[in-house]
């Protein structure tokens, strides 16, 4: 267990419904123990105070869709790198993220989940890498956005099993077309091993999607993206996938892949409750624009956007924290609901809400401190400072 003891005095504290102005935090035990409306009930000396005046003190971040940075990918990556991704993603204050595999041929997946998984166990107690996100790799080869079509995989259940059993329980979600023929025994496997249920690279409509959501799925992958545009006559995905209560919509929040004005209306349509902040990050962020092997793809990174070689958008370069400023500039939300998006829905869909996504006494401290231009400052999960700059 983590024995630091921290105060932070004076920040912009950013709880589920309010900001608390001038307010302190007191993080002990790896939780946090106290929240306080002032800038500093004067703390026992035993805590370390660090002040966080016009800084905005947020709930670590959750990103449940990201391929990597740093010019490495989590489907390729030796097991060095993951580490190397997990101080990226430090840096970049997410505190809890499912490392997500772009589609591969069964053999490599399953080489691909062994290693995460591996490093997973064996990091539990220190890794902000929680688990595995399988975007594929049974999903619809007419929607494959910017992964390499060979390595889309026909839905079956032997191989499949293969999968599962590899993650050793770590997989934790699972983005699926509905559509394809044989997919559903996966998914009621899935589900049954606890692994949540995603929507997405579909050509399917309504009804298919009503389908789905009875079948238990409880996400959208990339609301908007990779699937069939919203058509007035018709009943789409996309449509029940914005209507539905069940389901929660992971969102590209770069203002490039959805336009600002559209996030507004699936923000005001699913409201925070039901959007999740996601990157989609690929190995090209954090390094600039260029050439690079993404998703088994060659693609082209120009002012920060990538595409694939047919045009085709192809990941982000984006950071939760800008994805948090962008909501907050660009779109106009403000940070309480700006932070469940970026936080707490995603900690609710994966379970783990009583435990982390915001700040309330008594969940872990996770916890990250942006400074007004949303630059990343501190990062802390579990009461341990994990990033400071
Ligand atoms: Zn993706």
């Amino acid at each position: 267990m983590n024995t630091s003891k921290y105060a932070l005095t004076s920040g912009n504290i950013v709880t589920p419904n309010k900001i608390i102005t001038h307010g302190s935090l007191f993080l002990e035990n790896g939780r946090i123990e106290k929240i306080l409306d002032e800038p500093s009930g004067m703390p026992d000396k035993n805590y370390e105070v660090i002040d966080c005046s016009g800084k905005i003190i947020m709930p670590g971040f959750i990103d449940v869709h990201t391929h990597g940075g740093i010019g490495h990918e989590f489907s390729t990556c030796t097991t060095d790198h993951i580490s190397e991704l997990s101080e990226f993603y430090y840096s970049h204050g997410v505190t809890t993220l499912l490392a997500t595999l772009s589609p591969l041929p069964h053999s490599l997946l399953i080489l691909a989940v062994i290693r995460l998984a591996e490093y997973c166990a064996e990091n539990r107690d220190h890794t902000n890498i929680v688990g595995i996100h399988l975007e594929g790799p049974y999903i619809n080869k007419a929607m494959s956005g910017g992964n390499q079509e060979n390595y889309i995989e026909l839905p079956d259940f032997e191989m499949w099993q293969k999968v599962r059993e590899a993650g050793r329980g770590y997989i934790c979600l699972m983005t699926v077309a509905p559509e394809l023929p044989g997919i559903i025994s996966i998914v009621e496997n899935a589900i049954n091993n606890g692994i949540a249920i995603s929507v997405g690279h579909s050509i399917g409509d309504g009804n298919v999607m009503v389908q789905a959501i009875e079948r238990g799925a409880t996400q959208v992958t990339h609301i908007f993206n990779s699937m069939p545009t919203l058509h007035h006559r018709e009943f789409g995905l996309l449509t029940e996938g914005l209507l539905s209560n069940k389901i929660d919509a992971q969102m590209i929040a770069d203002g490039v892949h959805v336009h600002p004005k559209v996030i507004q209306i699936a923000v005001k349509l699913k409201t925070a409750d039901h959007v999740m902040l996601i990157t989609d990050s690929t190995p090209a962020t954090q390094v600039g624009d260029g050439e690079y092997m993404s998703a088994g793809k060659k693609v082209v990174v120009k002012n920060g956007v990538v595409r694939a070689g047919d045009g085709a958008l192809a990941g982000s370069t984006l950071t939760m924290e800008r994805a948090a400023k962008m909501m907050n500039k660009e779109v106009g939300i403000d940070l309480p609901a700006v932070s469940r998006m970026a936080s707490l829905t995603a900690a609710r869909s994966l379970g783990i809400d009583k435990e982390t996504g915001s700040i309330e006494e008594g969940k872990k401290a996770d916890i990250v401190v942006l400074d007004k231009a949303f630059d990343v400052k501190i990062t802390i999960r579990g009461g341990e400072i994990k990033h400071r700059k």
